[in-house]
């Protein structure tokens, strides 16, 4: 095969960005990835100078080129970025224990203030104890907790932003399973940013919104940060792995396709769903136990963890 050099250093090119039929080398490829992530934060508005953002990782592959990219646009924007990461109490593959590590490791290593917040510790249960009493499928019963509690530090110390590392990939699926359950109330909320649903709460922006994980995977191995390999002792039960599966297909066939997707619906399909859907969503107000935002007296973090905090006394 010929050997393609570099579009901007004239350098033998390393790989190729196959959806822009881009050669690139090393340098250059990290530059063009962080270079993708800076036009995203523009395009949604997602931060501004003198934000406080909290950086939400996991010590996966995605969160910590979120971190790391965004170490890097901190600079030049003007932000200011800390990470957290939630020790869920997954012992199994000692996950949770690994995740906290990688994290922490990555943080030390770009120079980043790091929080760990221990579940168990800071709401009285860890996700194994919930799991043994609420039947809900293991990663939807998490989500539920990760977004409450990453929600809840945010507010506690008063950040502006809270960033998470959903990825291009995550996004495609995501539009795609919602869309063939008919689920339009989870459809429509699928957006790069959502804004704070009650004051004092961060708003919630996602950065890698427009970028794949295989660009994801190679900007982590060329800057050398350790990650935790998918391992989640529950990750095997998730449902949505097929159409993962089907995704990178069509990806491999057709490049550009998942992109596509993501922003025609962000473009199109999101607001017209939005403007339907205007009169009947319910409008949140504030859970009166803890004031995070609910549909109903009591939130669905705060219900959960009093059915699991009376059975865990027993
Ligand atoms: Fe949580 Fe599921 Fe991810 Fe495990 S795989 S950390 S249960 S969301
Ligand atoms: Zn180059
Ligand atoms: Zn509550």
């Amino acid at each position: 095969m010929r050997k393609r050099k570099c579009r901007f250093c004239g350098r033998e090119a390393r790989l190729v960005v196959r959806q822009a039929n881009l050669a690139l080398c090393e340098e250059h490829f990290i530059s063009w990835f962080e270079r993708r992530v800076e036009r995203t934060l523009r395009r949604y508005g997602m931060v501004g100078p003198g934000d406080r953002v909290l950086v939400a990782v996991s010590g996966g592959k995605d969160s910590l080129a979120l971190l790391s990219a965004l170490a890097t646009l901190s600079e030049r924007m003007g932000f200011e970025i800390t990470a957290l990461t939630l020790d869920l109490g997954i012992k199994g593959n000692a996950y949770s224990e690994r995740s906290v590590e990688m994290a922490r490791r990555a943080s030390e290593r770009l120079g980043v203030e790091h929080i760990i917040v221990s579940v168990k510790g800071r709401y009285g249960f860890s996700l194994p104890e919930a799991l043994r009493i609420d039947r809900r499928p293991a990663c939807s019963l998490c989500g539920l907790i990760k977004r409450y509690a990453m929600t809840d530090v945010g507010r506690e110390g008063g950040f502006d932003v809270l960033a998470t590392g959903h990825t291009l990939d995550d996004m495609a699926r995501f539009i795609l399973a919602s869309y063939m359950t008919g689920a339009l109330r989870e459809l429509v909320r699928l957006t790069p940013v959502v804004e704070p649903r009650l004051p004092g709460l961060p708003k919630l922006i996602k950065p890698l919104y427009e970028s794949l994980e295989e660009h994801i995977k190679i900007y982590v191995d060329i800057k050398g940060l350790e990650y935790i390999p998918d391992g989640c002792p529950y990750a095997l039960t998730a449902p949505s792995d097929r159409l993962r599966v089907l995704l990178d297909q069509v990806e491999q066939e057709s490049p550009g396709m998942k992109h596509s997707l993501v922003r025609n619906y962000v473009k199109h399909i999101q607001p017209a769903l939005s403007a339907y859907l205007r009169d009947s969503l319910e409008p949140l107000r504030a859970c009166s136990k803890c004031g995070m935002p609910s549909s109903g007296d009591i939130c669905a973090f705060c219900r959960l963890r009093e059915r699991v905090l009376k059975r865990l006394k027993r």
